[in-house]
């Protein structure tokens, strides 16, 4: 199903040293219920029927009940909260937001034990918040997808992350490597970590998923550290993707990941790779940092 991505506004109870969106919430107002509606009518009209509600932090925008039950009512089918979790640690919210439309939620949990998440997400409390999220959830029966984003504080914890979120009966979940953007470019002297060091633990948490039935991926992570488990590279099956960011709008975001010059890159020697084709390589901004010497070209 082809999807829109809604920012409705940059503001967020969390202060996560990896934000991509940086300060944004600083200057940009939460946006204004009109200007989403129109972006919801104009991508419905464009054959979108995915909504994802992002920012920020989406559950907090003044009308977030009402645009989920306007989206429902243009007729999207499928609306996605794509949320840091803590505001549905209030079972109320939760059966309202279900009420008004939502389908699915993605809440995003980056460690496994409060220590490792509050310090990562700059909240304390935000762990127990988060979880309590995901139990409410669950508890009444929701589709729940989570994302965590691997950096050089919580790349050890990720099997141990894996069985927690096993544990909470989550759907599915996602391991998506640092974007060195916004807050992660200030913290980048620290909080990336390189891929090789990362890969055996992302597998194992990948394991530990598989092996309990779950659908586990993987972001920004190259085919050639993913070997035995290509399947798991999400960008291949991502759907078709247009994104109503801060006064702009990107068309199409693969195309702006992969052809735009400030996604994706890839070097030379990857023209030799069997996955060249279905492979977008890493964030421009990895090799800045570590360079190419990761990356083998897979025959
Ligand atoms: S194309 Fe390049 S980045 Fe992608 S898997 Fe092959 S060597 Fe790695």
């Amino acid at each position: 199903m082809e999807r829109v991505d809604i920012k409705l506004g940059f503001y967020c109870n969390n202060l996560c040293k990896f934000c991509v969106q940086g300060r944004k919430r600083d200057f940009l107002p939460a946006k204004d219920k009109q200007e989403v509606i129109d972006s919801l009518r104009e991508a419905y009209d464009k054959g979108k029927r995915e909504v994802v509600f992002t920012g920020g932090e989406p559950s907090l925008h003044p009308n977030f009940l009402e645009l989920v039950k306007l989206a429902r009512g243009i007729g999207f089918e499928q609306i996605q909260i794509q949320s840091n979790g803590r505001m549905f640690a209030y079972l109320n919210f939760c059966i309202k937001a279900i009420k008004a439309g939502a389908s699915q939620f993605s809440p995003a949990l980056h460690g496994s034990t409060s220590e490792i998440h509050d310090f990562l997400v700059g909240a304390e409390g935000g762990f127990n918040q988060t979880i309590k999220g995901i139990r409410n959830l669950k508890k009444l029966d929701q589709y729940v997808l989570t994302n965590t984003v691997i950096t050089s504080k919580n790349y050890k914890d990720l099997p141990n992350l894996a069985e927690l979120l096993v544990d909470l009966d989550v759907d599915q979940f996602q391991f998506s490597f640092v974007h060195i953007l916004g807050t992660a470019d200030q913290n980048k002297d620290w909080i990336v970590p390189r891929k090789t060091e990362i890969m055996p633990y992302v597998k194992d948490g990948l394991d530990i998923g598989m092996r309990a039935g779950k659908r586990v991926t993987t972001e920004a992570i190259p085919y050639c550290f993913m070997h035995g488990y290509e399947n798991n590279v999400v960008e291949s099956v991502m759907p078709e993707t247009r994104i109503y960011d801060a006064g702009f709008v990107v068309e199409d975001y693969k195309d702006y990941r992969v052809n735009s010059g400030k996604g994706k890159i890839k070097r030379k020697e990857c023209r030799k790779c069997k996955y060249f084709d279905i492979c977008e390589g890493p964030w421009i901004e990895y090799p800045n940092i570590y360079g190419w010497d990761e990356f083998k070209p897979i025959d």
